[in-house]
């Protein structure tokens, strides 16, 4: 956390959201014109971002600037009906170019899933099995599961990923197209949220014979 430690404004005022409100105010207050006016160009002529993204809902995952990345948010980057829905938008309407699963370190359903696939249960954690969330977490250790249920947490992460992101494209006939026409790449990055850098960890190759993707080293493409 860059700050310290804090009273959180809504107990102080005593008011819902007050945080929230406040945190808007000073990310507005450290803007400078050009954000500002960027906001209000975007705002006025519309977004055409040059990648869309699946990204975990962490707090800590801070990914581009206004306009440029059509972000999807979920527990562990899980790829559902919603978040195979923001990447066809992008596609088919936004035009976007390029699509990232952003994997990050330290991300707590990686964790828990790994934990699931040691000892066969969710563990301290203690979420039930029938919530979304017990779902979420089986079904990201189900995939790990199909890597060979790696145990280091930045490698379980990236190989989650690629699980969304085969999935993804199983799921979605606009992107198998996107892909098939060269219109789309598609790729995995990895997020250390302790420094937020991203680094592209693998290239998507897509084989129109077998209509699936094949997730490969950035080198090797
Ligand atoms: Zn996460």
């Amino acid at each position: 956390m860059a700050m310290a430690t804090r009273t959180p404004e809504s107990k102080r005022s005593g008011s819902p959201f007050a945080e929230l409100l406040a945190d808007n105010a000073r990310s507005l207050q450290k803007m400078n014109t050009d954000e500002v006016s960027l906001l209000k160009e975007l705002a006025e002529n519309g977004q055409h971002p040059h990648t869309v993204a699946a990204a975990c809902a962490d707090s800590r995952v801070l990914i581009g600037a206004p306009g440029r990345i059509f972000v999807n948010r979920s527990i562990g980057e899980e790829m559902d009906r919603a978040t195979t829905a923001g990447f066809e938008y992008a596609i088919a309407v936004l035009h976007a170019k390029n699509g990232v699963i952003v994997a990050h370190t330290k991300c707590g359903a990686v964790g828990a899933a790994i934990e699931k696939n040691s000892i066969g249960v969710n563990g301290s954690h203690a979420v039930d099995d029938d919530s979304a969330l017990g779902v979420t977490i089986t079904n990201l250790a189900r995939g790990l599961r199909r890597k060979g249920s790696p145990t280091d947490h930045t490698q379980a992460a990236i190989e989650n990923a690629i699980v969304q992101g085969e999935r993804l494209v199983a799921g979605s006939p606009i992107v198998r197209d996107a892909l098939a026409r060269g219109e789309f790449t598609l790729g995995i990055v990895l997020d250390d949220i302790s420094t937020g850098r991203l680094e592209v960890v693998k290239v998507g190759v897509y084989s129109n014979d077998t209509e699936k993707i094949a997730f490969v080293d950035p080198h090797q493409h």
